[in-house]
This record gives structure tokens, sequence and C-alpha cells, in this order.
């Protein structure tokens, strides 16, 4: 195709000269126009070249026939016309050549930038897209060899070498953020160029491109490296804030599929919880609705009335404790801090409150041990009261019948920590990070009666004194809950 064309436009060249011979005509001829046809030819097909070759046979076809003119008549207008054609052909084929030269570079560039685009594009990890990308380059911009350096978060990702060497031109370019050309890096015979341009994001080098190549490397192509160095850039920021959004739904979905999954359990959780919370409140009911009719329809042995009344008052205050929580859970779940009347509250003598009305007659296995000279501590005795009766109401009904349960208080900088310390089965360890949810019971307890809002409640009532609540378990090694209430000063 491009030697048809040169030979079709010499062809030309040859008749068209031949012609103006032929006819006489000199260098005003008509067909002297004619050398411009196959010099615009090989300007548009071979660019700056072409356009120079073109002009070079046409003026060298065409020159003498005005010369001898020019020397046989002088200026005459025929002589000057054949001088304006030699202009006209060589303006011709230097300006349509370097404009063809132009076009092929531009579109080349234009080439370069949607293959770096493709390169870059689809979820692959940054080593490998960096390394895809430096393949392409070495050959699209014709170089002994390409390097890349990307910045991501505290690591550089290097393509093209192991890493970034101290003291290298990559190095310096990362650092300052403006390009460096090398004439020649001495290695081999002929010059070896290295331009190395910064790839920059708002203004920020993110990384290098350096190009390494032995042919020429001109102003003209630097500037285009420059140009190249920002769209790579820009791709690579782009690649980075799809993925980055990527990650975000990805994310944002498994949010949404656990806040989901939670709202179930809690769903779940709460019809269980109507089932069993019925189920309590109608025991101690039912009891107390027995027992009253027995002592009102008979007349029985006082022995026996007292026994009766005492299963009633532990029925009945079992029933407050059920009410009790299940209104401060209520005030909880609206985002309500319980409300609390602090006074100096002994700790000793509540411990020892709630030990007697645990106790029932089992003297030794409810233990109080209290560090001596334990300051009082700031706290709503109710809420206090509230808190180690769910604690040790707990402790007893998950231990086995007579097993040691100890209540120790200690003095911890400006808190006082209280412990509640069981032999009894334990908690296992999945479940200790749940057990003071709402509603939570621990699925092997679920035989002993409960509604899984009492400790619940504590954290809160412990949390709202200022004081922290922990607990230690293992299975089968008893359990102990500390909970901190702040001293008075
Ligand atoms: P419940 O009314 O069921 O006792 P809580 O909120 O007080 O509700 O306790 C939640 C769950 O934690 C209980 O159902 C039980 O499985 C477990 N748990 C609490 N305290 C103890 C303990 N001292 N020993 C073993 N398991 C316990």
């Amino acid at each position: 195709m491009t030697r048809g064309l040169a030979a079709a436009a010499a062809l030309t060249l040859a008749v068209v000269t031949a012609l103006i011979a032929l006819t006489g005509g000199g260098p005003a001829s008509v067909l002297r126009h004619g050398f411009l046809l196959p010099v615009v030819a090989l300007a548009l097909a071979f660019g700056r070249l072409g356009g120079a070759l073109g002009t070079g046979a046409a003026l060298g076809l065409y020159a003498p026939v005005v010369l001898l003119e020019i020397e046989r008549s002088g200026l005459t207008p025929e002589t000057i016309e054949g001088l304006v054609t030699c202009a006209v052909v060589a303006g011709v084929g230097a300006l349509g050549g370097a404009l063809t030269t132009r076009a092929r570079r531009q579109r080349a560039r234009y080439e370069t930038i949607l293959t770096v685009q493709r390169a870059l594009a689809g979820a692959t990890p940054l080593e490998a897209a960096l390394g895809r990308l430096r393949t392409v380059l070495i050959e699209r911009l014709r170089a002994a060899d390409v390097g890349l350096v990307v910045r991501d978060g505290a690591r550089e990702v290097v393509a093209g070498a192991d890493r970034v060497a101290a003291g290298s031109v990559a190095a310096g370019v990362l650092a300052v953020g403006t390009s460096v050309f090398v004439p020649d890096v001495g290695e081999g015979r002929r010059p070896r160029r290295v331009f190395a341009t910064p790839l920059l994001v708002a203004g920020q080098p993110i990384g290098v491109l350096a190009v390494e190549r032995v042919a020429e490397l001109d102003r003209d192509e630097r500037a285009a490296l420059d140009a190249l160095g920002v769209h790579i850039a820009v791709a690579l920021e782009n690649a980075r804030l799809t993925s980055r959004q990527r990650r975000f739904a990805e994310e944002l979905e498994r949010s949404v599929a656990s806040a989901t999954r939670r709202l179930e359990e809690l769903d779940r959780a709460k019809s269980a919880f109507v089932a069993v919370a019925s189920h309590e409140l109608r025991t101690p009911l039912t009891a107390l609705q027995g027992f009253s009719e027995i002592l009102a329809a008979r007349s029985l042995a006082p022995e026996e009335v007292r026994r009766m009344a005492g299963i009633m008052r532990a029925e009945a205050a079992r029933l407050g404790r059920i009410v009790s929580d299940l209104l401060d859970l209520s005030r909880i779940e609206r985002g309500l801090e319980p409300t609390l009347h602090r006074v100096p509250v002994v700790v000793e003598a509540a411990l020892v409150a709630t030990a007697d009305l645990f106790r029932r007659g089992v003297a030794d296995t409810i233990v109080v041990d209290c560090a001596p000279a334990l300051p009082p501590v700031d706290a709503d005795p109710d809420a206090l009261e509230r808190i180690l009766t769910n604690l040790v109401s707990n402790a007893v009904k998950y231990s086995p019948p007579g097993s040691e349960v100890r209540l120790c208080a200690r003095r911890a900088g400006a808190m006082v920590e209280v412990a509640v310390l069981d032999r009894g089965a334990g908690i296992p360890g999945d479940a200790l990070a749940r057990i003071f949810e709402p509603y939570y019971r621990v699925p092997a307890t679920s035989t002993v009666r409960g509604t899984g809002l009492g400790l619940a409640v504590v954290k809160a009532l412990v949390e709202a004194h200022g004081g922290v609540i922990h607990v230690e378990s293992a299975r089968d090694a008893g359990t102990r809950v500390a909970f901190s209430l702040p001293a008075v000063p």
C-alpha cells in the first residue's frame, strides 16, 4: 500500500515533468499544478518525512525549469509564477507533513489513554493492574522499560522493580512532585534516556511513571508523558474510589443484614419473653391465691400459718421484683435513665440484708465478706437493693442447692467493688457476651424460672451510678459478677 503510493507519486511527478517539457509550456505551464498532487499525497501518507521527500522530488524536477527560464529571460511574469509555485509546493509539503505527523501523534496519545483506562478498569488488585499497565505502556511508548510506583496508604506498590531505591530518580520525583529528564543513564553504547513524571492528584504526587528509551525523547514527547501521568493518576484515583465504594456498599449490606438478623432475634426473644413473663407472673399469683384461700377457709395451727405466710411473702416479693424489672426495662427501652435518689449507703449492711433475704434457714451457704473500713457508697438504696437481689437470686437459682454463695466488697480506687460469687454450673463462653441483653437467657438454663430481664436492669442501674459491671464465668467453675459504685469521698 505505502510502496504503491510512493510509486504512484513518483510516476505522477515524472509524467508532469515530461508533459511540461513535451508541451514546451515552461515555468508558467498550467501543468505545473500537477506537482502539488503527489506532494500532498505523500505528506498525508507519511507525515513530515513524506512531505519533505515529495517537496524535494517535485522541486528537484521543477526548479531547474524555472531557474533556466530566469537565466534566459530574467524575472518575467512567467518566471515569477514559477517561483511562487515552488514556494507553494514547499509550503504545502512542509505544512501537510507537519499536520499529519501531529494528528498521528495525537491519535496515538488518545489510544494510549484509552489503553491506560482499560488496563486500570475492573476490580483487580493494584499490583496486578500496575503490572498490566506497565506491559501495555512498554509497547505503546516504544520504551526499553517502564517503571510505575503508586502510593497505597502507607505502602508503595511498584511495577518494574522490587522497590523504589533511595536516591533514585523515582524517589526524587515522588518526594518533589516534578518531572526529571536524564538524557543518558550511561548504560550501553547508544544513549539511554529516562524521563520520570509524577502521577498527580489534586497537586499531590501519588506515584511516578518512569520511561526509559534508547531512541529520541524530545520535548514534545516529554510534555505528552507529563499529560499521560495526569491521566494515569486520574484513572488510578477512579479505580480506587470505585473499589472503596464497592467495599462500602458491601459493608453496608453486611451491616443491614446483621441489623436485620438482630431485629429478628430480638423479635423472637420478645415473643418468647411474653410467654415466659406470663408464666412467671402467674406462678406467684397462683401460689398467693391458693394460700390465701386456704388461710381464709381453714383454721390452721400457728406454725402452719407462719409457714404459709412466709411462702406468700416470698412469692409477693418475687412478683414485685418481676414488675419492677419490667417497669425499669420499659424505661431503658425508651432511652430513659433510671431515676436515682443517691445518699451514702453502708455496703456491708446492704449485703447482709440481701443475704438474709435469701437465706431461708440455710445459714451458712450465703457468706458476706467485706474488707475492713470500707467507705459508704454514693448510691440509691432501692437501686442497690435491686442490683443485689437480682445478682444473689441468680447465684442461688443457677447453683446446686446448699452450695456456697459469697458476697464480697472491697475498695478499688475511688470506687467500691462488690462481687457475687457462686459455685454453680457457670455460663458458657459464647453466651457471656449476651447475658446483659434484655430477654436473653442461656438456653441450657431454660428449666430454671426467670425472665431474662434481671441482668439488663442491673447493668443499667450500675451504669446510671457511673459504675461498671462485668462477669467472669466458666462452665462448671462457677460465676463471679462484679460491679463498682462510687465511694463517698
Ligand atoms: P433470668 O431472669 O433468666 O435469671 P437474668 O437477666 O438475670 O435473667 O440472667 C440472664 C441469663 O444469664 C440467665 O437466664 C442465666 O442463663 C444466666 N445467668 C445469670 N446469672 C447466672 C449465674 N450466676 N450462673 C449461671 N448462669 C447465670
